[in-house]
């Protein structure tokens, strides 16, 4: 006797989720003498899409970055229902005024926390994103409708958000997608590209940690990093986790020791020489050797 209630796979498609890797832009630092040149991290954009509707998370930032992935959307021919944004960071955020206008039946939210800390942001970010990737930048001041219920629906299969204690900022946010065992992690794992550390302080290290433990707990078998290489595997869910892990462990201990920033950038790039993005290690170590030898307060440094 069959037993298995279940409905025939064929009744019901699984959701999938594609990732859209943004470009690997130059920053002409410019006129910002204090930021250094170099490179910034691709970004990643997620898609879940089911029989007929879509969910993208995170929207890009580049003029052509987001065109691009609007074109993906689009070639999906899946009603693009939400788009949701992980946290109050330009990188993640700026397409979400291109994309609305593209596609107006979507709505765009985020959590009121993340909403609140964008509003709270928007002015100062913009001109930083502005100094580093002029023209090439979109230029919006659209902000999403803060919700409060933490689970989306893509043709009925949940994403549940699950706000975190801290990545590489907060307040901010991850996706776990139950369904297909995916968390899309916003900035709290990163794959293969020296993680921004410059914009926290050493006791919020820790609770970084906490997060990565979060993460690893919900034994996800693909996890889509924020930033990650082109070629970067979505599958290496143990080697980003425990290479998370270790980076922040590694980068507070190495802050106690180091002569300076630049000794930092060293001792850094020396235990992960394959990791991408070097500038985010200079921005990184800049930023926490000067609060560590102002003897800064963590208020001191917050964006
Ligand atoms: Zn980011």
């Amino acid at each position: 006797m069959n037993t298995d209630t279940r409905p025939p796979a064929a009744a019901a498609p699984p959701i999938r989720a594609t990732v859209y890797v943004g470009r690997w832009p130059e920053i002409p630092a410019g006129d910002w003498p204090d930021v250094p040149s170099g490179t910034f991290s691709p970004t990643t954009a997620t898609l879940i899409s089911g029989p007929t509707e879509a969910v993208l998370i995170d929207a890009q930032y580049l003029e052509d970055d987001v065109r691009d992935l609007g074109d993906l959307i689009e070639r999906t021919g899946k009603q693009l229902t939400t788009i949701y944004v992980t946290h109050a960071h330009a990188d993640h955020y700026l397409g979400i005024g291109p994309l609305m206008e593209r596609f107006p039946d979507a709505k765009c939210v985020a959590l009121p926390h993340v909403v609140e800390a964008m509003k709270e942001s928007m002015e100062l970010q913009q001109q930083q994103w502005a100094m580093l990737f002029g023209d090439a930048c979109v230029v919006s001041d659209a902000l999403p409708d803060p919700i409060d219920d933490n689970t989306l629906y893509v043709d009925g299969s949940p994403l549940n958000i699950v706000e975190v204690k801290q990545a590489d900022i907060h307040p901010t946010t991850i996706v776990h997608i139950p369904e297909i065992d995916v968390v899309v992690a916003g900035d709290s794992i990163y794959n293969e590209i020296h993680p921004m550390l410059g914009l926290s302080t050493p006791e919020e290290w820790q609770d970084w940690l906490e997060t990565v433990d979060l993460v690893e707990k919900l034994a996800p078998k693909v996890i889509v990093a924020g930033h990650r290489r082109p070629d970067g595997d979505d599958h290496a869910v143990d080697s980003m986790i425990a290479e998370t892990r270790s980076y922040i462990q590694d980068f507070a201990a190495a802050y106690e020791v180091a002569d300076d920033a630049e000794d930092l950038v060293r001792i850094m790039s020396a235990k992960y020489p394959g990791h991408g993005n070097l500038w985010t290690l200079q921005f990184s170590a800049m930023n926490a050797i000067q609060l560590r030898d102002a003897g800064s307060t963590a208020t001191d440094i917050r964006p």
